[in-house]
């Protein structure tokens, strides 16, 4: 029976229209079902987010958008590591990964990637509602029912700034797709802080910053500073993404408007600051972004999922997010279907399987994120050796080839033994890192700029 004749608006309503709700809504579209995508937000719009993994690719290939992404994205075919203790900088390509078939991935502009991706889940048969943000969700014993309101217009009151307009949805399920917001964790209190990796970002598009050429020139680059670390990432429109992973306690000392804060910030890394000599942060606009890794209990209920950041965010020093939100959402559709199709008490396996899938990403990113200010991590990134093909595992991680069949764990063990073998050749040093990172990741409460996707001044 379609949702309409049994009382429905729709069989599947998701929140948020970023890369983690789009994939879905395009999945069970072309699955047949009838699927409205809400999102608060008016495309094209900024957001951070640019690097993408090798394993983005098949994924673009299944949804039918490689094309569109060639057109707009930067190739890139690996990373480079830089620190402030050596002299030389790493650099690391993914065709030497484990699996040789995912060798390059590209960087993007969000603003445009986001458009892709939303005309990918219109073009399957979603309906896609823009500026209407999601406010209230009650589940029942068939269904759910959602309300939502459009975002007032910015401009002059009276003539076409009318008030905005609520509209409640009848709907069978539900996909929270809500991004950092986490609509339903937040509601339900089941959103946590990752005590282990506590940071805040601050980051900026840069224009004239001076860029590699030739094969390398798409890769991103890492610097390691003192107070955490940076990413510099080439737009293909000569534009280059640039932010700094800091600790809280170091954001929370700023003494003065954020722009200068964050330029003397940039300069504390001399080799990034030599690529920045008589670059200019385009439109003077920092973003910021606080309190930022989080996990949620658990990832669905009888009648919902949530996908992508809803559920569980991750530093993003290895460029996870986008991948591990379209993965999840690839990894919801049988769940979604099966409640659909059979209802809930049938799904239960279904879910079971979802949450376990949703916490293997963050659970394999997190063992080296937490690790990266390491010095003996550091030292294995500066001077990479494929002993035990740890090289390749590692490689592979960096790659997102971590859902797949790939027997990664036998490198990503040798790697894990040689890392343990290593702090305890530098014991002083290790155990020094360890407790300063101890002391640098303390809570030191809010910091300044939750969650701002709009520029701080
Ligand atoms: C500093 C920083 C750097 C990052 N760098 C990278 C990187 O290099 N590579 C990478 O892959 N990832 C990176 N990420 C992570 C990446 O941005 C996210 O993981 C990714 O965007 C998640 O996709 P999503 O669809 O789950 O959420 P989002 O992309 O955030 O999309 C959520 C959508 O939901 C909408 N929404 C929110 N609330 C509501 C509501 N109530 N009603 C309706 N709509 C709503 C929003 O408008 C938004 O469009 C970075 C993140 C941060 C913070």
């Amino acid at each position: 029976m379609s949702p309409e004749k049994a009382g429905f608006d729709c069989d599947v309503l998701v929140a948020g229209g970023g890369p983690a709700g789009t994939t879905l809504a395009a999945l069970l579209a072309r699955a047949g079902r009838s699927v409205v995508v809400l999102d608060k937000d008016r495309h094209p719009r900024f957001h951070i987010g640019e690097s993408l993994l090798p394993a983005n690719a098949r994924l673009f290939d299944d949804l039918g958008i490689r094309a569109e992404i060639e057109r707009i994205g930067m190739l890139k075919i690996g990373a480079e590591f830089v620190s402030p203790h050596h002299a030389h900088a790493s650099v690391v390509e993914f065709a030497d990964a484990w699996d040789k078939t995912l060798p390059f991935a590209w960087q993007v502009r969000r603003s445009e990637f986001d458009q892709i991706m939303i005309g990918c889940a219109e073009r399957a048969g979603a309906q896609v509602r823009q500026g209407c943000a999601v406010r209230d969700v009650a589940f029942d014993g068939e269904g759910v029912t959602v309300g939502a309101q459009d975002r007032k217009e910015a401009g002059p009151a009276g003539e076409g700034n009318k008030e905005p307009a609520t509209r409640t949805w009848r709907a069978r399920y539900f996909v929270d797709a809500t991004g950092r917001d986490t609509l339903l964790a937040t509601r339900q209190g089941i959103k946590r802080k990752l005590k282990k990796h506590d940071s805040a970002a601050l980051f900026g598009h840069f224009r004239g910053a001076r860029r590699h050429t030739g094969r390398l020139e798409g890769s991103i680059t890492i610097f390691w500073f003192e107070h955490g670390w940076m990413w510099f990432i080439p737009l293909a429109d000569g534009t280059t993404s640039i932010g700094a992973v800091c600790w809280p306690y170091y954001l929370k000392s700023r003494d003065k408007p954020l722009k200068e804060f964050f330029l003397e910030t940039l300069a504390m890394a001399p080799k990034l600051a030599e690529r920045l000599q008589g670059a200019a942060l385009v439109d003077d606009a920092v973003y910021a972004t606080g309190n930022y890794a989080y996990a949620s209990d658990h990832a669905s209920g009888e009648r919902y999922a949530a996908v992508g950041d809803a559920f569980a965010f991750v530093d993003p020093v290895f460029s996870s997010g986008v991948y591990l939100a379209m993965a999840s959402s690839y990894a919801a559709l049988p769940l979604v279907q099966k409640t659909l199709d059979a209802g809930p008490a049938a799904a239960a396996a279904e879910r079971r399987r979802y949450e376990a899938h949703m916490r293997r990403g963050p659970r394999i990113f997190t063992w080296f994120i937490v690790r990266m200010t390491n010095p003996a991590i550091r030292e294995m990134f500066m001077h990479p050796r494929n002993v035990l093909r740890a090289k390749e595992a590692v490689l592979g991680v960096m790659a997102g080839d971590i859902f797949s069949r790939t027997p990664l764990w036998r490198g990503l063990l040798a790697f894990k033994a040689i890392y343990y073998v290593t702090c305890i050749a530098m014991l002083p040093r290790a155990l020094r890192a360890w407790w300063q990172r101890r002391e640098l990741i303390r809570d030191v409460g809010e910091t300044k700029g939750e969650n701002v996707m709009v520029p701080m001044r």
